[in-house]
């Protein structure tokens, strides 16, 4: 189920952009409690049913999934044969990156300054890294981003223009130099999806926006037809969504399962990159 009652009378709602309406009711955004609970009550349309070959916890992860649905094909754009790149290998870079290549992808990049990180993603959906070089003593935020995206396009062979240019950036980091770096990186004429909500305030290189006539916008949750295609693109299993579950947690230890999820690891050192609160028994 999508975890936001949409009101379905107003503008957005009836435009087909219910992700932007001001009346939601979304699960864990107070003052409204989330689903941990036995039942949950949603509007039927908000509700989807599962194929026989997908299970309770595919379910559960094709929240995250929608986001990556969302960013790399219904704004996106994507099509087959084209390079993208993804800042911020979290669970929504991750999945962003296994949407891209999914449909049809030719390069899937993925850009965090873990090499841990890395080192899953290359594993799972990437066809190439980058661990961004340290910044150097007195050098302002955006030399260093533009510092950043000429290394990577001279390491990884990406060009300005053409067949080896990147055609869509996703920004899943949120963080500043993630941000200016996509869009020096960028293909003329490509798109820049900003995913990854963080610095609130980001100097732009705005005159290079406009050069390159860069398609720019903004991606919030998800809205009609992301569900539908989460859950084909699983159940054709062109994407695997079991590597991404790194904790599960039984209902009554719920509250171990968030302050595992805000450690980051668990007891063992073991990574977090999604936990999973099974439903009561
Ligand atoms: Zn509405």
């Amino acid at each position: 189920m999508e975890p936001g009652a949409t009101c379905g009378y107003c503008e957005d709602c009836k435009h087909g952009r219910y992700q932007l309406c001001p009346d939601v009711e979304f699960a864990a955004t107070p003052p409204y409690d989330g689903t941990l609970g036995r039942y949950y009550k949603l509007p039927s349309h908000l509700a989807y049913l599962l194929p026989d070959n997908l299970s309770l916890e595919d379910g559960a992860m094709m929240e995250p999934l929608s986001v990556g649905v969302h960013s790399v094909r219904t704004l996106g754009q994507i099509k087959a044969n084209q390079t993208v790149a993804v800042f911020g290998a979290g669970p929504v870079g991750l999945l962003a990156l296994a949407v891209a290549k999914a449909l049809g992808a030719k390069r899937t990049i993925a850009v965090d300054i873990d090499q841990n990180r890395l080192d899953f993603a290359k594993g799972y959906a990437a066809t190439d890294v980058w661990l961004p070089p340290k910044k150097n003593e007195g050098e302002s935020i955006i030399d260093y981003s533009r510092r950043n995206s000429e290394e990577m396009k001279a390491k990884l062979g990406l060009t300005d223009r053409g067949p080896t240019s990147v055609d869509l950036i996703i920004e899943a980091s949120g963080a500043a130099v993630c941000v200016q770096t996509g869009l020096f990186l960028v293909r003329t004429g490509g798109t820049f999806i900003q995913v990854g909500m963080g610095t609130p305030e980001v100097t732009i290189p705005i005159t290079m926006l406009l050069v390159k006539e860069l398609t720019v916008k903004g991606s919030f949750r998800y809205g009609p037809g992301d569900y539908e295609l989460a859950i084909a693109l699983v159940a054709q299993n062109k994407i695997d969504l079991k590597p991404l579950v790194s904790h599960r947690f039984k209902f009554d230890d719920a509250v171990e399962a968030f302050q595992t999820t805000k450690a980051g690891k668990s007891a063992d050192g073991k990574g977090v990159i999604k936990a999973i609160i099974d439903g009561p028994q």
